[in-house]
């Protein structure tokens, strides 16, 4: 609080080193985090999993918990980065950054998570929907710390997490974190998140209502393919137009549902 606005927490580095090195970033002070106790690891407790902000990412691609719970996370893992970065980088780094292209981002949205968010007047909390905002920027404000991520877990939901990109480990070209029931051969509580897709992860609210209560047949993915375009207007990047990304999203979609169902 003391410093709010010209200091910077420092978790596994992955990101903010990379902003230092190439001086996008110069706050006076660092304030290395990753020896507070109490911010690491996984915990199942009263139909809830915590992910604690200092777990890193092999922690969570191994973790037989999240393997259990929460597959979609133990299935994006290891897209992020490489083995070295996945060593020493961490869930609470990754959604502070908020980078669009991120995996963790889109599977919290999927998922439903509500983040806690500490700062001196005491801890609040932020739904996933709530804390993305833009282009890195989320609900946090400078003299806040995220603590934790935290999943309420129901029985009988099925999850697939895809991307596309250049080479593996490379951020996301456009990606697709899908959670959500197959009961009676119809999709139902379901949610489409994309990655790569927008200036912050997205929603897509129209294409899941698209086949929502429906099978999962040729007819309704394609209307969720086509109900995409209303969900989202892919900026361009170096490599992908915004046009080719959004016909990605829609071939990610497709198979996607497949899998859930
Ligand atoms: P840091 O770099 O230490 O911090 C990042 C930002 O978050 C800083 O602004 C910091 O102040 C803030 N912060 C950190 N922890 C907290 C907290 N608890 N509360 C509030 N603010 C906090 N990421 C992907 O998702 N997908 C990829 O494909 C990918 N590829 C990468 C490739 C390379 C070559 C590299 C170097 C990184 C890549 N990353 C990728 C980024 C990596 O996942 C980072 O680990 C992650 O984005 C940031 O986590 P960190 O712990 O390293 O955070």
């Amino acid at each position: 609080e003391r410093h709010a606005g010209d200091a910077k927490l420092l978790a596994g580095g992955q990101s903010l080193v990379a902003t230092l090195n190439l001086r996008l970033s110069s706050p006076g002070i660092l304030i290395d985090i990753t020896g507070l106790p109490g911010l690491s690891g996984v915990k199942v407790e009263n139909g809830v999993l915590r992910i604690g902000a200092l777990t890193t990412h092999r922690e969570i691609e191994m973790s037989p918990e999240i393997a259990e719970h929460l597959p979609l996370l133990a299935q994006a893992a290891p897209h992020i980065a490489h083995a070295a970065i996945r060593n020493v980088g961490t869930f609470g780094g990754s959604i502070a950054m908020a980078d669009p292209a991120a995996e963790y981002p889109a599977c919290c949205l999927a998922l439903d998570a509500q983040f806690v968010i500490a700062g001196r007047k005491g801890e609040r909390r932020v739904a996933a929907r709530a804390f993305f905002r833009g282009m890195y920027e989320t609900a946090l404000k400078s003299d806040e710390l995220l603590v934790a991520g935290e999943f309420r877990l129901a029985p009988g939901y099925a999850s697939a997490f895809l991307e596309l990109s250049r080479r593996h480990g490379d951020y996301a070209i456009v990606g697709i974190a899908a959670h959500g029931k197959f009961e009676g051969g119809c999709f139902a509580d379901l949610r489409l998140a994309y990655l790569g897709a927008g200036a912050a992860p997205v929603l897509a609210l129209r294409a899941a209502a698209a086949v929502e209560g429906k099978a999962c047949s040729a007819a309704n993915v394609a209307a969720a393919q086509a109900a995409l375009a209303k969900d989202m207007d892919p900026p361009a990047d170096l490599y992908s137009s915004s046009a080719t990304k959004l016909h990605l999203a829609r071939v990610l979609t497709g198979r996607a549902l497949a899998a859930l169902a």
